[in-house]
């Protein structure tokens, strides 16, 4: 099957996704406020491995493909972990369990583990738990540090709230191993959740989404005190490091275990809870899919949320043929739970007016409780997906709540529907301003053309460059910024810096103090990093990577504003991007608020220029007659990027630069296997480098 994307729209998509789901890391790990659902998240995901497997050289740094969790927060003191706390890789069918399952018989057979595919293998199947993972270091016996996952490799030192959990032996009583990591996952129980969300209810204090938010959040407190009074349980199921010393040489697994499965018997001789109830041995798919249907069965009556069951390569030794990628290990797969869903009353569709001017339908239903949250609301997309499904106001619709965050509508309930509905449209006036509503062909983007004249779009455009992530201007929340739109005190982002203690004390409910602090927050604010500055502006198609993308290769603001398309493109920025970002500076009214933000005083601090040295490492001889470089200036060149010329070809030498009439330089070259280029090669070699 051919692949539906270039490698151009690839890179501008996966840098999108990128942006994303980052985005959604950081709402997830560091928050413990998810703002989409697991599964949404999970087909994003999906979607960019998808993309990096096919082109791996868009693979960078930066993609959440390539890393576990998120970075620590500074808040908690960071640890190291000696052993790695990775992620588990996700089967969500019969297919992917299969695959996994020749891929790791395929691996063990190369090896000689295993010798032909029909050979028994055994698994060890258990409950994914849904909760926060945990490392537990004790030494000696005693509890001396626990840790959160963080990114994997450095974990947030959060010892003193794990005291606090009575399911945690603080010593442990039999023989155990000088050191000994115990891994395993911080709960709290379904029947404890609804209690304390209603406890918090009544005492005006967060409720939490889910239980998992709820244990995160819990341990990821700063202050102990508040971690004891939650019902935070703990459930082990691994090990990290465990060793004994002697004659301070480390003796690895002394304890002899030679099976997952014995690792939880010995976690629970050495006195940690262990799910026994739910596990079993499985050597087959077949087994594996008949301990999944058995799980989703029981799922309810469990008495902890699980979003899944773990499917584990029994033997340890296997297990270390297998190893590890940099995210997951490969003898190891979590096969998830599908959605949550139910049916319930379509009330209203309401569109919704984003930064943009696009519009977004949304759907207001009849409360219902889908796995324990009310929902009201849900997004419908766009108008050709309610069209697609035939939603109705006032149809019956089931609502699905996957993994579990914001929810979608599966579709309505056709035997349900009353009589007199009507098929539902995007009006062809924006709901808010009035301006005309322009609908892309395909019926999926349907975009209010009022632009800055859209009060809603003015107000998303204005929360946007607020935000933490652009000019961080502190206090400055979604009220304020309605507020002062509604009264018309903010007409453009250039306003912000003009506003006064005054302005801010004519709006309601704000005090004396609140409005001197968000002045000084504002002051605060006027030196952004490049950037934050330019991706407070709000450009399409310009998220935060790109930003920063703009920001390394232009060092300043006005060569960001005067770079053409092409210049934009050859330095890595995709077409579409290149087109929306060339258009925006060269709208006059663009140029107008970005001027006056400078007059206003905000100055974003330019990047330093990175040293351009692309041929550093690389030996250089010259030979023959050079038609287009005379020879002194190819050497500066040479010399000024980094490379080194030498007069003699030797092993040490990378390329040979061969004009006409190249004598025994060239056989020489050719003899010793050095790369022989002309000039024009060179050229292409120096933007390759420059590039890479
Ligand atoms: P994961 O939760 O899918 O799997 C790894 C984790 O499973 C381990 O860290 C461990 O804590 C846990 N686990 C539970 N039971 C286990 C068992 N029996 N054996 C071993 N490990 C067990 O992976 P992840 O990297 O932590 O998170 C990725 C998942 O989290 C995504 O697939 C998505 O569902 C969710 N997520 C959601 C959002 C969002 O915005 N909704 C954002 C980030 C992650």
């Amino acid at each position: 099957m051919k692949f539906k994307y270039n490698l151009e729209e690839a890179l501008e998509i996966s840098n999108k996704l990128i942006d994303q789901i980052n985005k959604y890391n950081k709402y997830y790990y560091v928050y413990d406020s998810p703002i989409i659902s697991d599964s949404e998240y999970d087909n994003l995901m999906k979607k960019l491995i998808e993309i990096e497997s096919i082109y791996p050289q868009l693979i960078n740094k930066y993609s959440p493909t390539q890393r576990v969790g998120f970075t620590p927060s500074d808040k908690l003191e960071n640890i190291p972990l000696s052993v790695p706390m990775l992620s588990l890789e996700n089967a969500f069918n019969k297919r992917e369990i299969e695959n996994f399952n020749q891929r790791v018989k395929r691996h063990l057979i190369n090896v000689g583990f295993l010798k032909t595919k029909f050979e028994f293998l055994e698994y060890f199947c258990e409950l994914k738990l849904d909760g926060l993972a945990v490392n537990l270091r004790y030494e000696k016996g005693l509890l001396v540090s626990a840790s959160t996952r963080g990114d994997g490799k450095i974990g947030e030192n959060v010892t003193s709230n794990i005291r606090t959990i009575r399911s945690i032996p603080l010593k442990i009583n039999n023989p155990v191993p000088d050191v000994l990591e115990v891994r395993g996952e911080v709960l709290i129980y379904k029947k404890d959740f609804e209690k304390f969300n209603h406890y918090q209810k009544i005492n005006n204090e967060k409720i939490f989404a889910n239980p998992r938010n709820a244990a995160a959040g819990s341990l990821r407190q700063l202050n102990s005190d508040v971690t004891a009074k939650r019902p935070l349980k703990f459930l082990a199921y691994g090990l990290g490091d465990i060793y004994n010393i002697h004659n301070g040489i480390k003796i690895y697994n002394p304890s002899n275990i030679v099976s997952h499965e014995e690792i939880l018997q010995k976690l629970l001789i050495w006195g940690f809870p262990v799910n026994t109830e739910y596990c079993q041995h499985a050597s087959s798919i077949k087994e594996l899919i008949e301990f999944y249907d058995r799980i989703t069965i029981s799922r309810n009556s469990i008495h902890y949320d699980i979003d899944g069951v773990v499917y584990k390569v029994n033997s340890l030794a296997a297990q270390k043929i297998l190893g590890y990628s940099s995210r997951a290990p490969r003898f190891a797969l979590a096969h998830k739970f599908s959605s949550k869903e139910i049916s319930t009353k379509l009330i209203n569709i309401k569109i919704h007016v984003g930064r943009t001017g696009v519009l977004t339908p949304v759907a207001y239903l009849k409360p219902v409780s889908v796995g324990g949250i009310i929902i009201t609301r849900a997004t419908l997309h766009n108008e050709k997906e309610i069209r697609r499904k035939d939603i109705r106001i006032g149809d019956t619709v089931v609502v699905q709540r996957a993994g579990d965050v914001i929810p979608k509508i599966i579709g309505p309930v056709l035997k349900e529907r009353p009589l007199n509905t009507n098929k539902f449209s995007i009006n062809s006036h924006c709901p808010v301003c009035g301006s005309s509503v322009e609908k892309s062909e395909n019926g999926i983007i349907s975009r209010c053309t009022g632009s800055l004249f859209c009060s809603a779009q003015r107000k998303e455009n204005l929360f946007h460059a607020v935000s933490k992530r652009a000019l961080n201007i502190d206090g400055f929340g979604k009220n304020l910024v309605n507020q002062l739109t509604d009264s018309n005190i903010l007409k453009s982002l250039a306003d912000i810096y003009t506003l006064t203690v005054n302005d801010l004390l004519s709006l309601e409910r704000t005090g004396q103090k609140s409005s001197e602090k968000i002045i000084k927050s504002i002051q605060k604010s006027k030196n952004p990093s490049l950037s934050c500055f330019i991706f407070s502006l709000g450009i399409r198609y310009v998220g935060e990577i790109t930003a920063d993308h703009l920001a390394k290769k232009f060092y300043n603001l006005e060569n960001i504003m005067n770079a053409n398309e092409n210049t934009l493109i050859s330095k890595g920025i995709g077409q579409v991007a290149s087109r929306s970002i060339f258009l925006f500076f060269n709208e006059a009214h663009n140029r107008e608020i970005i001027n006056l933000l400078l007059i206003n005083g905000v100055k974003p601090i330019n990047e330093k220029k990175e040293l351009n040295l692309p041929l550093l490492g690389n030996n250089f001889v010259l030979t023959g007659k050079l038609s287009t470089w005379p020879r002194h200036l190819i050497s500066k060149y040479i010399k000024d990027h980094g490379g080194v010329i030498n007069n003699h070809i030797s092993r040490k030498t990378n390329y040979l630069i061969s004009g006409e009439k190249s004598g025994k330089k060239l056989i020489e070259a050719k003899k010793i296997g050095v790369t022989v280029i002309n000039e024009t090669e060179f050229e292409s070699l120096v933007r390759l480098k420059e590039n890479s």
